[in-house]
């Protein structure tokens, strides 16, 4: 039984779902202790609470403490069946965390197919949004050799969710190694909002003005009304490299000016464009679970932060796998996982 102090390094929720992942993936169990401890309203939610139904589905786990609020949680796993599921996460909880913490599982450990509906929120600040993963993360992990589509069905902004997704996972014995040390030629540049319930101007206005504060030209700028259970506001800077998209997020809402909105998102990628990373901050912690399981591979980033910092720990409790973090040019490192 691998015992994890919940409060380490960072104290949030992505201990639960890396410990979740790793454990149904290797067939350890684990006993989590002092649960989101960093947090102001520590221990399991809703949403970290069906990431461990979810988990506890796919490998027929037995668990203990699995509640809203509970501050400790045991998870024994068995083995890996795909097939079809359904996870409602009953609030604006994030889809994609869920997603992310039985993708790997069902992908790796899984004898046949998997298919996954997945309910809750869609886009949610403090998670990768549906368009991230879809043109940012899923891409790389096809480039790694895992057949895996996604489809966002309907919209769900934070605070109403109500969000559908539709996941496709063909199973596979092993990932190939990853290598992102340069970004090659720039493809595209997208300034994007979404927004549903909100006046189209303030969609319209935010896209052409992140396009504007990147000095890149109005044709890039697109606006678009979606449908969803409740009113949201979403803007999004993303551009395509020969190796990788990356694209960089800021919410709208209440008291939140759509110039505000707009300022975030393109200082974010003026930031990653200015310093030559190659993968951003965001990306760089949710690649290393991958890379582990691949044995191999290696990225360049900004310094890591406390996400990155904290799964790099994380996945040293399950895997017998080393990572090294060597400074790079300018403001950039390289991490390299090696087993
Ligand atoms: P808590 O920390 O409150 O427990 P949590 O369960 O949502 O919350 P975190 O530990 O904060 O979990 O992890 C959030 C994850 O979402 C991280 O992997 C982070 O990279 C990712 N993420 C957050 N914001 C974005 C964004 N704008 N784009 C892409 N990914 C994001």
């Amino acid at each position: 039984m691998i015992e994890i102090d919940g409060s380490f390094g960072e104290g949030g929720g992505q201990i639960l779902r890396t410990s979740l992942s790793l454990s149904a993936l290797t067939g350890q169990p684990f006993r989590l202790t002092r649960i989101r401890a960093g947090r102001p309203r520590p221990g399991l939610m809703r949403q970290h609470l069906t990431a461990v139904e979810a988990a506890a589905a796919i490998c027929g786990a037995e668990t203990s403490g699995a509640a809203v609020g509970s501050d400790a949680l045991t998870f024994a796993p068995s083995a890996v069946r795909g097939g079809n599921y359904r996870f409602a996460i009953g609030s604006a909880g994030s889809t994609t965390l869920v997603l992310q913490t039985v993708l790997l599982p069902l992908l790796l450990r899984a004898g046949e197919a998997s298919r996954l509906v997945i309910e809750g929120g869609t886009h949610n600040p403090y998670a990768p949004p549906f368009d991230f993963i879809e043109k940012v993360y899923l891409p790389l992990l096809r480039r790694m050799g895992a057949p895996v589509g996604a489809t966002l069905e309907r919209h769900g902004f934070y605070p109403a969710g109500g969000g559908r997704l539709r996941v496709t996972i063909a199973p596979v014995p092993k990932l190939s190694a990853l290598e992102l040390v340069a970004r090659g030629a720039c493809l595209e540049r997208h300034a994007v909002a979404l927004s549903s319930a909100v006046r189209p101007s303030v969609g319209r206005d935010e896209a052409e003005q992140v396009a504007r504060l990147l000095g890149w030209p109005d044709s890039c700028a697109q606006s678009r009304q979606v449908q969803s259970p409740g009113p949201g506001n979403v803007a999004f800077a993303w551009v395509r490299h020969e190796q990788l998209d990356e694209l960089f997020t800021a919410f709208g809402g209440p008291g939140v000016s759509r110039e505000a909105v707009a300022q975030r998102a393109a200082d974010q990628m003026r930031r990653y464009l200015e310093t030559g990373a190659v993968a951003g901050p965001y990306l760089a912690d949710q690649l290393l679970v991958p890379l582990a399981l691949a044995g191999s591979g290696r990225f360049r980033t900004l310094a890591p932060t406390a996400h990155t910092a904290t799964n790099i720990e994380m996945i040293k409790r399950f895997l017998p796998v080393a990572f090294r973090v060597s400074e790079a040019c300018g403001d950039t490192v390289e991490i390299e996982v090696q087993s």
